[in-house]
């Protein structure tokens, strides 16, 4: 069995974006930039399912600029078999749904037994890719996966839902999204590191598949998100409720 990984070029979470001085986005000259923390999860689970002897190989995709090598390089580094970036040019988003698509032509030649997403991409935070993509191919999916379990022709998942756990059987091939607790990702070695740069690496691009990335969204305008006002402090407990009366809150 195969496991195809989708890893996205974002910010990196430790940086504090910030919004272009025209409202039109988010300024990404000179920031440092990572692989989308849930796809680190989702490359972490594949292997684990590999190390396991439930599949062979595990294929890395991403959908991006040049740049997006390095993000590629990574899920090699932790121990992906091969990559391919379908390139973009530079600056250019890619809508879930486009996304999906071009994974949907990758998921037909290569017929993966689980498509390993994560449960959104912390850029966008759609939280779509992986269900258009089910959509799409029409299979199963396992979203926001707290555990998964390959045994035999199928999968279970557990999945993380508000209160608590739901438990699902998807028979394979199936869609799996990963969620923050499901494991914790390796750090790649130097040597890995190493090793990685000879790894298969396969560029193509979005017309390769058929896909019009056009956008069908028009973004109207990013902001800031509204400073938070500081706070006082209060001598005792019958300031504190003389307060809260007065913000009419109780
Ligand atoms: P989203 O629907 O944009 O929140 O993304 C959910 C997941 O889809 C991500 O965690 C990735 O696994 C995958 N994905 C989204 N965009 C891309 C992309 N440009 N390249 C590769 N994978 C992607």
């Amino acid at each position: 069995m195969k496991i195809l990984v989708p890893v996205k070029r974002v910010i990196d979470y430790n940086v504090k974006p910030r919004v272009k001085a025209d409202g039109s986005g988010v300024d990404l000259a000179n920031v440092k930039m990572s692989m989308n923390p849930f796809d680190e999860i989702a490359v972490e689970e594949a292997l684990r399912i590999k190390e396991a002897g439930k599949a062979e190989e595990v294929i890395a995709v991403s959908v991006g600029p040049a740049k997006a090598t390095e993000t590629l390089r990574t899920a090699l580094a932790m121990g992906a078999d091969r990559a391919i970036l379908v390139q973009v040019d530079d600056g250019v988003e890619v809508e879930p749904l486009a996304v999906a698509k071009i994974l949907k032509a990758i998921a037909d030649e290569e017929q993966p037994g689980i498509v390993m997403l994560g449960k959104q991409a912390i850029s966008d935070d759609s939280n779509q890719t992986g269900q258009m993509l089910a959509a799409l191919m029409d299979r199963p999916q396992g979203t926001f996966a707290n555990t998964v379990e390959v045994e035999g022709d199928s999968v279970t998942v557990k999945r993380e839902i508000d209160g608590g756990l739901e438990t699902v059987k998807l028979t394979l091939p199936a869609i799996v999204t990963t969620d923050l607790r499901l494991n914790e990702p390796r750090y790649a070695s130097l040597p890995n590191i190493m090793k990685a740069k000879s790894k298969p690496l396969d560029t193509k691009s979005p017309a390769d598949f058929g896909v019009d990335i056009a956008p069908r969204l028009k973004t109207l305008k990013v902001s800031e998100p509204p400073v938070r006002q500081a706070g006082i402090k209060v001598a005792d407990v019958d300031e504190l409720v003389a307060k809260i009366k007065a913000l009419g809150i109780a």
